[in-house]
């Protein structure tokens, strides 16, 4: 198919509300400076949506902060972003776990990882407590001091029936500092080697994270606009879900990456930049 000047000539759904990816996309994490540099367009695309009242959420593949530590963080850079629309794994694994009747979770993760669970009333523990592997789920998140008694307590609580969801499989994101590894891709890896369980992922690509985000836009996952940097993140969650995928150029995709992708992981558009957007809104959806 030929690119147009957006991307492709692939036709569009009338879309109704945005899920923003984070990194890459709205912002660049500098890890050095243990920040965030808000990407060209980001504060004026959402204050424009904002003001035509076009609802949008933010879904991270992060679980290191909840959001309400993230969020205003993200606020004091000048991005409208409340707490209540920054979505995690997390809170897709908080819904999740409570639809499956999930009552003890171990979390594998700092502390943070678990709140959201915590607070729907799911009892966490983690490695070293009592009946550590005594637990209806493991929870695999953000744990960079994840260490080898981490990895065999959930092996144990597998062998003894518990289910594994995992927060993030992606091997890498994007950073101030480029490419950037996914440590629960790197733990999960170790407790799947061992175990063969299968895994219930709550982040992107996850269907369940773009239910999520359908349910907190009130909109149906088809008339829902993604936008990201990542093929195998956003774009596979979008066209896994019937969504409309955006490819913006400021994280780890170039336009010849996403021009390069094979059908499953290309974006309905690509957009060089992130006020494009706003046009498409206006042309296509029905509120104009
Ligand atoms: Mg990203």
């Amino acid at each position: 198919m030929k690119p147009s000047r957006n991307g492709w000539n692939e036709p569009l759904a009338p879309v109704e509300g945005f899920m923003f990816d984070l990194d890459g996309t709205l912002v660049l994490s500098d890890r050095s400076l243990g920040g965030y540099r808000v990407l060209p367009g980001a504060i004026e695309v959402l204050r424009e949506l904002q003001g035509r009242g076009i609802p949008f959420v933010v879904l991270t593949n992060g679980t290191a902060y909840p959001a309400a530590e993230q969020a205003p963080k993200l606020r004091m850079l000048g991005l409208p972003i409340s707490d209540e629309i920054l979505l995690t794994p997390s809170i897709v694994a908080a819904d999740l776990m409570t639809r499956h009747g999930v009552k003890r979770a171990l979390v594998l993760g700092i502390p943070g990882v678990g709140q959201p669970l915590a607070q729907a009333g799911i009892e966490i523990v983690f490695t070293g407590q009592e009946r550590a592997d005594q637990v209806d789920a493991v929870y695999i998140g953000w744990h960079p001091d994840c260490g080898m008694k981490d990895i065999e307590t959930a092996c144990k609580a597998i062998w003894n029936g518990a289910d594994l969801y995992v927060a993030s499989d992606v091997p890498f994101f994007a950073t101030a500092g480029g490419k950037t590894m996914g440590y629960s891709h790197a733990i999960t890896a170790a407790v799947r080697k061992i175990t063969r369980a299968p895994m219930i992922l709550t982040g992107k690509p996850s269907v369940h994270a773009l239910k999520l985000v359908a349910k907190k836009l009130r909109v149906p996952m088809r008339r829902v606009g993604v936008i990201g940097d990542d093929p195998l993140v956003e774009m596979i969650m979008a066209r896994r879900g019937g969504a409309m995928g955006f490819g913006v150029t400021t994280g780890i995709t170039t336009a010849e990456g996403w021009a390069s992708q094979p059908r499953g992981r290309r974006p309905h558009r690509i957009v060089r930049e992130l006020g494009e957007i706003l046009d498409i809104t206006t042309a296509e959806s029905p509120r104009k």
